[in-house]
């Protein structure tokens, strides 16, 4: 697509089809393709085929940039340059921006002007893990443009237009930018004039409303629903409430939710995860504490008698996770993991204390003073985070394999230049 030399290609044939000489004016292009126009609407029982080769010609030829490309280079520069130049171009949209929608254009079927859909817009949802759980709704206040009331979004007080004689009503503009001798570059942009609708308003005839905008700006509070369960990055749409604009439907506005982290509760589709630390004690010989829900009810934690809850334990509750989406009644599971907190040093008594209570150590353990002498002395260090420990071994071993695998490169590379 750039910057290739076109081929020659046939130059002759859209004049042919509108039946005009090559140096014909834009008024005489616009004569031969309204009168043939007419006659071969397909609605008139005109051949389809014959009324989109008029649409293309015409097309071409009534722009004076692409008609310029077509005389030097002909057709297939134009569909080498811009995609098809002129192929999709719909055969009834140039016919109605001639004779209006009302004449033949479609008659209101599908065939007529296409309507546009228009763009959803997405605002992202803050909400906490007790919003999801009890379910809220946030009201928002949102500003929008809707259709002007007082033009119904024609933008004009008498309701007519015209075309754009910027882009001759097909919003778009193509620039062309030579890139040497023979060699041309074009791109389509929407027209500026008109910021692509194809239309402009006499200025006499703007609408006080919207100043010929065809739309105002509004401002709307929409109320969020958020049900009980929904997830973190479900979505809430409110259809037709996006921005308006003429021919085209209306897009949605989508709220999506973003759950804020919670300092207690991690949850984990319907289940709830919840962090609890235990003293020693408490491990050992029972404990009980009181668990405040996302609801503020106050649950009792409490072990069995007798029981000793080890550390990384975790325990499960029935039916106090989340509550499930559209199912509130269902509740996931509440699990709680055990942190024990050790003391880091005791005293001799302490521990003489203690061993007299404990289950005896394990006989198998014991060494004579002839085996202890036979064994080596060593010295233990305390590794506080294994993992980092294994990944920094790790990139130090790569780190070595690099180097030496450098050295080998290296030094043939050394000896070459040597030879040279
Ligand atoms: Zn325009
Ligand atoms: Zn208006």
């Amino acid at each position: 697509m750039f910057g290739r030399a076109p081929k020659k290609s046939d130059n002759t044939k859209y004049y042919e089809i509108l039946g005009v000489p090559k140096t014909a004016s834009q008024d005489d292009l616009k004569k031969a393709y309204r009168k043939a126009a007419i006659k071969n609407h397909p609605d008139k029982g005109g051949d389809p085929e014959k009324f989109k080769e008029l649409a293309q010609a015409y097309e071409v030829l009534s722009d004076p940039e692409k008609r310029e490309i077509y005389d030097q280079y002909g057709e297939d520069a134009l569909k080498e340059g811009m995609g098809g130049g002129g192929a999709h171009v719909d055969p009834f949209d140039i016919f109605s921006s001639f004779f209006g929608p009302s004449f033949g254009g479609g008659g209101g079927s599908s065939r007529g002007r296409r309507q546009r859909r228009g763009e959803d817009v997405v605002h992202p949802l803050k909400v906490s893990l007790e919003d999801l759980y009890n379910g809220t709704s946030k009201k928002l206040s949102l500003s929008r443009n809707v259709l002007c009331s007082k033009c119904k979004g024609k933008g004009s007080k008498s309701g007519a237009s015209m075309r754009c004689p910027g882009c001759q009503g097909s919003g778009m503009k193509v620039t062309i930018r030579q890139l040497g001798p023979s060699m041309i570059q074009q791109m389509q942009q929407p027209c500026n004039e008109c910021k692509g609708t194809g239309e402009s308003i006499n200025e006499k005839d703007r609408c006080p409303g919207c100043k010929g905008e065809k739309v105002v700006q509004e401002k709307k509070v929409l109320e969020v629903h958020v049900e009980k369960g929904m997830q973190h990055s479900q979505k809430i749409t409110f259809p037709g409430e996006a921005d308006e604009a003429p021919d085209t439907v209306t897009g949605d506005i989508v709220f999506v939710l973003q759950q804020k982290d919670h300092a207690k509760f991690k949850r984990k589709g319907d289940d709830l995860f919840y962090e609890h630390t235990l003293s020693l004690t408490e491990a050992l010989c029972g404990f009980q504490f009181a668990l405040t829900h996302l609801d503020n009810r106050q649950l009792l934690i409490k072990s069995n008698p007798g029981e000793v809850v080890k550390p990384d334990q975790f325990k499960a509750i029935n039916d106090e996770g989340m509550p499930m989406y559209q199912r509130p009644f269902m509740k996931g599971k509440l699990y709680i993991h055990f942190t024990v907190e050790f003391p880091d040093s005791l005293a001799p008594e302490q521990c003489k204390a203690l061993e007299a209570i404990l289950p005896p150590k394990p006989a198998s353990n014991k060494l004579t003073d002839m085996e202890i002498d036979e064994c080596e002395e060593t010295t233990m260090h305390d590794v506080n985070n294994i993992e980092e420990e294994m990944r920094r071994k790790q990139a130090h071993a790569a780190q070595e394999a690099y180097e030496e695998d450098e050295e080998m490169h290296g030094g043939a590379q050394r000896v070459q230049c040597a030879q040279q």
